[in-house]
């Protein structure tokens, strides 16, 4: 069986290569390199011990994009390629909506074209918008998005319900991924973002081997356990398994599903700053600063229908989150190499 990692290059991208090598499957990755480095390729062909065919190429390129599927005969679609900071997806918004809109609709018209009919889709938490009820569950109605990067996923969703409606045959799994954070034990893949790191993960890491001073915590007057605000940190490993187990589902059935991959537990930031240091017995300095636009209090996961349709649940714990975050940030602390 073979799956094309569109966006493969990215950080959930080669946590799921590593996976689904384990998993059996033949891996071959499609990337710009807009947001990664081909050294996180080479590093997962360590970690697996094959060859991975990587395709440089704008997955929006539609006639890029049909080589790559006559060559190499794709079972089943991964679609990862999408520019991902909600900040900068205010301050350029149009950028946002080319490239994710374009390279969803140029992956769906090729995969019709070449008759590959099964796709998992990175959605986002995010489309909930402000929760009404916690925890999230897939049957509520997306709601209003609080960032152009939102609401590409959220039309994103949408054309793929149509096009699963017109197309029997077609298979989607959308993933709403909560907050992703962690690395591969070996601590030679993890996410290296580039510049000021907007999550809170990286933040923090960069902070604990002292490339920052401190974390500025945004907002400590939220209506939640201690003031700040509670998310559903889920291990990227963990998350990456989930993708190999939609992949399997995907090939046995038609339709859309939509599937939270969360574990259903919020921690606040206070709780994650305060485990870091626990862990790691490394000190991260930190300072209150004023809410940051567009975050919602708390935001978590029901985790059941994952666990139910696909046979998937979290298992690594905030020790594991904490531990291989610091072990990758500590052997890679300028990220990966360029080139
Ligand atoms: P990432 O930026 O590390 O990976 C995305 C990859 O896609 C990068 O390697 C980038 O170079 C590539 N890419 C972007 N546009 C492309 C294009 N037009 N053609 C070819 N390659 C292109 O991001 P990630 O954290 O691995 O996220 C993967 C997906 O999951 C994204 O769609 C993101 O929106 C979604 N997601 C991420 C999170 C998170 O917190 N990391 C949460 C929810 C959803
Ligand atoms: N956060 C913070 N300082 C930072 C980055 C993030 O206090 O430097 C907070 C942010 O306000 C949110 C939580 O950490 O409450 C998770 O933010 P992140 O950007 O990692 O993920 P999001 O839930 O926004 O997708």
């Amino acid at each position: 069986m073979k799956v094309l990692l569109a966006g493969g290059a990215g950080y959930i991208g080669t946590h799921t290569a590593v996976e689904m090598a384990a998993a059996g499957y033949d891996v071959v990755i499609a990337d710009n390199f807009y947001n990664s480095k081909p050294e996180a390729v080479r590093r997962v062909e360590a970690l697996v011990g094959k060859k991975i065919p990587c395709y440089l190429l704008d997955v929006a390129n539609k006639k890029q994009l049909s080589e790559v599927f006559e060559k190499e005969k794709i079972d089943v679609v991964v679609h990862f390629a999408g520019l991902k900071a909600v900040g900068e997806s205010t301050r350029i918004p149009v950028a946002y909506y080319r490239n994710n809109l374009d390279t969803t609709l140029t992956l769906l018209e090729v995969m019709q074209e070449q008759g590959c009919r099964r796709l998992i889709f990175s959605s986002s938490a995010t489309v909930y918008g402000e929760p009404e009820k916690l925890p999230l569950v897939e049957t509520m109605k997306p709601g209003f998005c609080a960032s152009p990067y939102g609401w590409t996923k959220w039309m994103i969703e949408q054309i793929l319900r149509d096009a699963c409606k017109a197309e029997p045959d077609l298979s989607v799994v959308l993933l709403r991924y909560f907050n992703p954070i962690g690395a591969h034990e070996s601590g030679t893949i993890g996410e290296d973002p580039q510049g000021i790191p907007n999550n809170l993960f990286p933040y923090i890491a960069q902070v604990a081997v002292g490339k920052r001073p401190k974390l500025s915590i945004f907002g400590n007057d939220y209506p939640t356990k201690d003031g700040t605000c509670v998310r559903d940190y889920i291990h990227v490993v963990d998350l990456a398994k989930g993708h190999v187990k939609a992949a399997a589902y995907a090939m046995e059935h038609d339709g859309l599903e939509t599937i939270n991959l969360g574990t259903g537990v919020g921690y606040s930031v206070l709780e994650m700053v305060q485990a870091f240091e626990r862990i790691n017995g490394v000190p991260i300095p930190f300072e209150f600063a004023p809410r940051r636009p567009g975050d919602v209090p708390e935001c978590y996961a029901d985790a059941s229908k994952a666990k139910e349709l696909l046979g998937w649940e979290a298992e690594k714990t905030l020790e594991d989150m904490c531990r291989d975050t610091y072990r990758w940030q500590s052997m890679n602390p300028q990220g990966y190499p360029e080139s």
